[in-house]
């Protein structure tokens, strides 16, 4: 095993555990500076209850001031963000590599997140994100498949936004399928939509099949193309490959 590896897990869950006050903050539109606070008796949390995921447990759960239970979203998350920075370090020897993909887990997490816990998406930090995929692609000599790519991912949710009337999915899709679709290329864009409609296929019917379903409910479509994004990222060539033989592309 190498050595660095417990070091690249702790600091990816402190990156999920900073992505907690953020996903509550920016919905809240409380500053992102200051002490983290219990969101139910606003007491500052102490240092030592701010351990990632660990604290959770430690606390069984809830708040060590007012013992409301802490939503379970928060271990989730950090130690999500500590598999996909493992991930991202497997995945990508080269440090700028790494830390790139790394960037790009973090944010597809975060709006995972976001989408879980609020049933709606942030545009300005998609936006952003289509830009910065935009502008590393340009440095990298492949703009066209970015901006392809770009067009691809909001097209395609875009158009299921048209034919539901906003029914499946917001808006907020839209935007977040032209920033994975910048950072992937076109041909990643298909596999990462490819991929996620196969996941989202499998839970829907599950779902539908416990009956857990509310009628008129929106479901958090994030975490569904997130996975897909990373799936696409860590696969995508071997699966492309098999589907443009598959077509007779190649
Ligand atoms: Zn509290």
């Amino acid at each position: 095993m190498q050595p660095a590896l417990p070091f690249v897990f702790l600091f990816g869950t402190i990156i999920g555990s900073l992505l907690n006050a953020l996903v509550y903050r920016l919905r809240q539109g409380i500053t992102l500076w200051g002490r983290s606070q219990c969101p139910s008796c606003k007491e500052n949390i102490h240092p030592a209850h701010l351990v990632p995921v660990l604290s959770y447990f430690f606390l069984g759960g809830k708040c060590a001031s007012c013992g409301k239970r802490i939503h379970f979203s928060y271990p989730l998350v950090e130690f999500l963000g500590g598999i996909v920075w493992l991930i991202a370090f497997w995945h990508q020897p080269e440090m700028v590599g790494f830390v790139l993909e790394a960037f790009f887990f973090t944010y597809l997490l975060f709006v995972a997140a976001f989408d879980a816990r609020w049933k709606l998406l942030p545009i300005e930090p998609m936006a952003g994100m289509a830009l910065i995929g935009l502008i590393i692609q340009f440095f990298d000599g492949d703009l066209v498949s970015s901006a392809l790519g770009l067009v691809l991912g909001a097209g395609f949710l875009g158009l299921q936004y048209l034919v539901s009337r906003g029914k499946w999915m917001g808006l907020g899709d839209l935007w977040l399928g032209a920033s994975i679709g910048a950072w992937l290329g076109w041909q990643g864009t298909a596999v990462a939509l490819y991929l996620c409609y196969l996941g989202g296929g499998l839970v829907a019917v599950l779902v539908l099949g416990l009956g857990h379903w509310k009628k008129g409910q929106r479901v958090a479509f994030a975490p569904f193309l997130a996975l897909g994004a990373i799936g696409s990222v860590l696969f995508g060539s071997v699966i492309y490959a098999w589907f443009a033989g598959a077509v007779g592309l190649a």
